[in-house]
């Protein structure tokens, strides 16, 4: 059973709603710190001989361009992140559409294929008073085969969305939906894919996870940040919840990764849906 390994490929101060700290306008003057992370992301993949999918915001496409090419020529998956790391439910579909564009043309220009995968920022296709599901319409519609934005957690996506992969009907056909890795518990699913979930709960319980998962016949879905692979300290004064979420632990991430990449076996998501 290969579970299925993805990077958010986006710089440091690409968090959401900090815009009052740092507004879009400024990212330009910030220093970028994505290849020196993603040197150290393509090494420990190689070293485990692993693939990947990277789903890059097309702003660093734009910005770093030579990270594309670095993330193809090693045989990764390119898939978008969009291009300007604005939720979808803070979007007008029009908005939404142009964004999705942009970083659909620009990243197939430079790789010379058609993308298929598309993951949105912060996990942000919701139901409820956030509904954002017309996106999904939006990707089939533009020859997106599956979606990796809806997260079955509390407070940043659907608490009762399913765990493991599963297909969606759109106006345009189906997509296939990868939701992240959750634990169940009492609270609810905890998300112990990724970011703080991954580097804060036991090891022994994600790994225990993983495990049910697949002997159940389905994949774990895995992801991480090009910034939890630096020792940096951004010059920004975040709210605690932003720090927590963003840095809690943070030199956790690369060690979690080496066990699980030990562990288990990883492939990316286009192999994972089409074989
Ligand atoms: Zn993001």
């Amino acid at each position: 059973m290969k579970n299925i390994l993805t990077v958010d490929v986006e710089d440091w101060y690409h968090i959401c709603d900090i815009e009052h700290i740092l507004p879009p306008s400024r990212w330009d003057q910030c220093e970028s710190r994505i290849l020196g992370n993603m040197e150290k992301i393509l090494t420990l993949f190689s070293h485990f001989k692993v693939q990947a999918t990277f789903f890059i915001l097309g702003y660093i496409a734009e910005r770093t361009p030579e990270i594309v090419k670095m993330i193809c020529s090693e045989g990764h998956e390119i898939a978008s992140h969009g291009y300007g790391h604005v939720q979808v439910y803070k979007q007008t579909e029009e908005e939404f559409l142009q964004d999705l564009l942009r970083s659909k043309i620009l990243m197939e220009g430079m790789m010379g294929e058609k993308m298929i995968g598309y993951r949105a920022p912060e996990w942000s296709i919701c139901s409820g008073k956030k509904n954002s599901y017309w996106a999904l319409d939006l990707l089939a519609q533009h020859g997106f085969l599956y979606d990796s934005s809806i997260a079955p957690l509390r407070f940043i996506g659907i608490p009762r969305a399913p765990t493991i992969p599963y297909p969606l009907t759109t106006s345009y056909g189906e997509i296939k939906e990868f939701p992240p890795l959750v634990m169940r518990s009492p609270l609810g699913n905890l998300p112990i894919g990724g970011g703080w979930g991954l580097r804060i709960f036991p090891y022994r319980r994600i790994r225990n996870t993983i495990d049910r998962l697949n002997r159940l016949g389905h994949p774990a879905i895995i992801f991480c940040h090009p910034s939890e692979f630096d020792s940096f300290s951004p010059p920004l004064t975040l709210p605690w919840i932003k720090r927590f979420v963003c840095y809690g632990k943070i030199r956790t991430t690369e060690e979690r990764l080496i066990r699980l990449l030990s562990d288990f076996e990883f492939t990316m998501m286009r192999r994972a849906l089409l074989g």
